[in-house]
């Protein structure tokens, strides 16, 4: 038996849990008059029990609620004595609120009803969070469109539904181009802004549903990535019809914060059933043909195909492959002589990077340099080059009476990292080369990449004497004149003019414009990719300074590159020849 207080304290105690308790308590009687509120009803409701009392709870009716819903709320209450639930109600504010109410009738020894007590908690807090929770869940907050777990789910069940009907869906998976300049010229909150106008863009461009037909979905995927489901098509062609009216939409003119845009987008097409037939293949393969549209100029649309996927296919096996190949010694060097057009010697040889893998067998630079240059590994593999072809061409200088050069292909990330010149620096000293013996080629476009940066890293490298060389000469956006801000020593004219200068009057007049350009900078020129005589002598005929090609010789080992200097340039005495 437990023990009972005393029946005043028990009401003292009584009274204090009413006082004190976080529910709002309300007691009516039977005829549904308020007699009774304590001070958490009062903080809930605004209402003070004088304002309360002598009042029915209709004073806090939200209207949200019809008739049949308080009817069969009191029709519980009357078989069972008890009703809880969540009810709307409105503040003395006038403000709706959610609560979460019991009700409890309580009956005399005739089970006459003389009491309703009501006890209550505000769920407005919970019940906010609920619905954030949703939206956070399965929508996006800037735009409002479905994210992408939302759109996944969308697609998942209308491949279903286009399976039984044997209906095409398009997934089209749109990218804003050079989204991030916009985000860092004119900031966050206008990149926001513009994300939020061309979401509304793309949704107008969009089917809504019918009768007949779901609507077509859009959705975020988050950064500039939209994606866009469009159900029911007759035809494939189709597709290309809706992401046209969607690339128009994003191309007119936006104005954001007093300044006018212009803004386009590439977008990605694949299509159910012809290209993939689940959610995960559809997305990537449309994300896929997003990416090369990127890589092809942007502001287009193309359809995924097989060759897309292919070819990310053998990236990730180069990838993987090219994992550990440095330390594997999987690499080596190949040399091609430069001749000098005066002297019909050798001047130079550039080193050409090879890979033999194990796996994949040999791969050719154009396929693996870009992996290496995304993956970061080209930094390091970059120096082994260097420290490799310094270290051949001291053993070169004694077999040659006249000095000889190695040229040295250098990527973009080489030249970034700012450390190049001291590396280099360091690398001479070690192996004892001259400076004068070093050149490094760079592309055009490698020198715009970061003009700061580069700039100072080829006057370091100048003021050290190693030689600096523009390569593939003609196939960027440069002009001569902005090359004059580079401390410069050569350029090569890219293999495409002297390929086609024999028949081609145009490549013939570029060639010779070149020429005289830099020469009157004080630049040499050297012709890559020379292949027969005619191209030989017609390069002579304007005063090509070096001649680089099958004519002369492949790129060759490094035991026969030491055997052609030797052919070409003959030993002679013992003293050591230097670089100029
Ligand atoms: P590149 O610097 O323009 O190199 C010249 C390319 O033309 C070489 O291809 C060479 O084998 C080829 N070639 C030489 N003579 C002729 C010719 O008469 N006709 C034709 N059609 N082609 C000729 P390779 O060795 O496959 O190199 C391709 C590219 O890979 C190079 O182009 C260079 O950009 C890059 N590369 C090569 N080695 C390295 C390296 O060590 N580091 C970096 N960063 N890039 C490298
Ligand atoms: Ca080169
Ligand atoms: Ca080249």
């Amino acid at each position: 038996m437990t023990l009972q207080p005393p029946t005043h304290e028990r009401q003292e105690l009584a009274y204090r849990v009413f006082e004190n308790i976080l529910e709002g308590v309300i007691v009516c009687d039977s005829e549904l008059r308020i007699r009774m509120v304590n001070p958490a009803f009062s903080a809930i409701t605004g209402f003070t029990s004088e304002q309360a009392i002598g009042q029915t709870p209709r004073i806090l009716s939200s209207g949200r609620h019809d008739p049949d819903f308080y009817r069969a709320m009191w029709e519980t209450i009357g078989h069972t004595g008890h009703w809880e639930g969540e009810i709307w109600n409105r503040r003395r504010s006038g403000e709706v609120y959610p609560e979460y109410l019991s009700i409890t009738a309580l009956k005399d020894e005739h089970g006459s009803v003389r009491h309703y007590i009501g006890v209550f908690t505000d769920i407005s807090h919970r019940k906010l969070s609920d619905h954030q929770l949703h939206r956070l869940v399965h929508y996006d907050s800037l735009t409002d469109l479905p994210n992408r777990e939302t759109f996944r789910q969308q697609l998942k069940t209308r491949i279903v539904r286009a399976r039984t009907n044997q209906r095409r869906i398009a997934v089209l998976f749109i990218d804003i181009d050079h989204f991030k300049s916009v985000n860092d010229s004119l900031g966050h909150s206008q990149g926001n802004a513009l994300l939020q106008i061309v979401a509304e863009r793309l949704k107008k461009a969009l089917r809504e549903g019918d009768p007949n037909r779901l609507p077509d979905v859009l959705a975020r995927l988050g950064g500039d990535e939209f994606v866009a489901l469009v159900d029911d098509l007759a035809l494939t062609e189709h597709a290309a019809l809706v992401a046209k009216e969607l690339m128009q939409r994003i191309e007119a003119p936006i104005s954001l914060g007093g300044v006018n845009l212009h803004v386009s987008a590439s977008i990605g097409i694949v299509v159910y059933p012809d290209s993939a037939d689940n959610v995960d293949d559809l997305l990537l393969h449309a994300e896929l043909a997003m990416h090369h549209v990127k890589q092809n100029g942007r502001a287009n649309q193309q359809f995924f195909t097989q060759a897309m996927r292919d070819h990310v296919k053998r990236q990730m096996a180069l990838r993987s492959a090219l994992h550990g190949a440095l330390e594997r010694q999987q690499f080596y060097l190949l040399f091609q002589p430069q001749v000098v057009a005066s002297s019909g010697r050798i001047g130079c040889m550039e080193a050409l990077l090879r890979w033999r893998s194990p796996e994949l067998g040999e791969v050719m630079p154009a396929e693996f340099i870009s992996v290496l240059e995304e993956t970061g590994e080209i930094e390091q593999i970059g120096h082994w080059v260097l420290e490799e072809a310094m270290r051949q061409c001291l053993a070169w200088q004694t077999h040659s009476s006249s000095p000889m050069r190695v040229s040295v292909n250098l990527s973009a990330r080489q030249m970034r990292s700012g450390l190049i010149a001291e590396q280099i620096a360091d690398a001479l000293q070690r192996i004892g080369l001259p400076a004068g013996c070093l050149e490094l080629e760079l592309t055009e476009s490698l020198a715009m990449d970061d003009v700061n940066t580069t700039q100072r890293a080829l006057e370091s490298l100048h003021d050290l004497g190693v030689r600096i060389a523009i390569d593939d000469f003609g196939t960027g956006y440069s002009s001569l004149s902005y090359l004059q801000h580079f401390y410069l020593d050569a350029l090569k004219i890219d293999r495409s003019f002297v390929h086609r200068c024999t028949e081609n009057r145009h490549e013939r007049e570029i060639i010779r414009a070149t020429l005289a350009l830099a020469h009157s900078m004080g630049l040499e020129v050297i012709a890559e990719g020379v292949e027969t005589e005619a191209q030989r002598d017609f390069l002579v005929g304007q005063g090509i300074d070096l001649l680089q090609g099958y004519l002369f010789s492949v790129p060759v080992d490094a035991d026969t590159s030491t055997d052609l200097i030797e052919q070409y340039n003959g030993t002679t005495d013992s003293s050591s020849p230097t670089c100029d």
